[in-house]
């Protein structure tokens, strides 16, 4: 059912924790399988210096977790606003139908911790477009999304 990156990274998933002094946390709930997953970034400049999560959720979300905060890290905000749960669902090597809203929650937590950062920088939010998981169990596959 799982590729082997998927196993991988479920069982030593990396960034896991929290920054005390983050500059944005994002939050997201998946009501389709109960995952919660926050987003903690840490920028200077413009670049993601430090990224951590803490998922309380089912194994594909907490190795969407682990590969989108890897993924992001080092990035500047609108690299890391461009990252698709498509690119993260690539990076694990595939996962099933049924799993794919789990990487869209690592895109969403993603997304609004970067606009809690920007929101704390006096900026204005990004806009999100076809926020993924809202319609809960419906929504299996996001091909729209990119
Ligand atoms: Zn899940």
């Amino acid at each position: 059912m799982y590729t082997e990156k998927v196993i991988a990274e479920f069982t030593n998933p990396q960034n896991v924790g929290e920054i005390a002094d983050a500059d944005g946390v994002g939050e997201v709930g998946s009501p389709a399988c109960g995952d919660i997953m926050r987003i903690y970034l840490k920028i200077e400049g413009d670049r993601i210096a430090d990224v951590r999560f803490r998922t309380f959720g089912c194994g594909a979300a907490i190795a969407s977790s682990s590969m989108a905060t890897r993924m992001i890290l080092g990035m500047s905000l609108a690299e890391a606003w461009a990252v698709s749960n498509a690119d993260v669902v690539e990076a694990l090597g595939g996962l099933p139908p049924a799993k794919v809203h789990c990487s869209v929650l690592a895109r969403d937590a993603i997304r609004a911790a970067i606009n809690d950062c920007r929101t704390r920088r006096g900026l204005e939010p990004w806009e999100v477009r076809s926020s993924g998981c809202s319609r809960g169990a419906g929504c299996d596959s996001h091909p729209e999304n990119g």
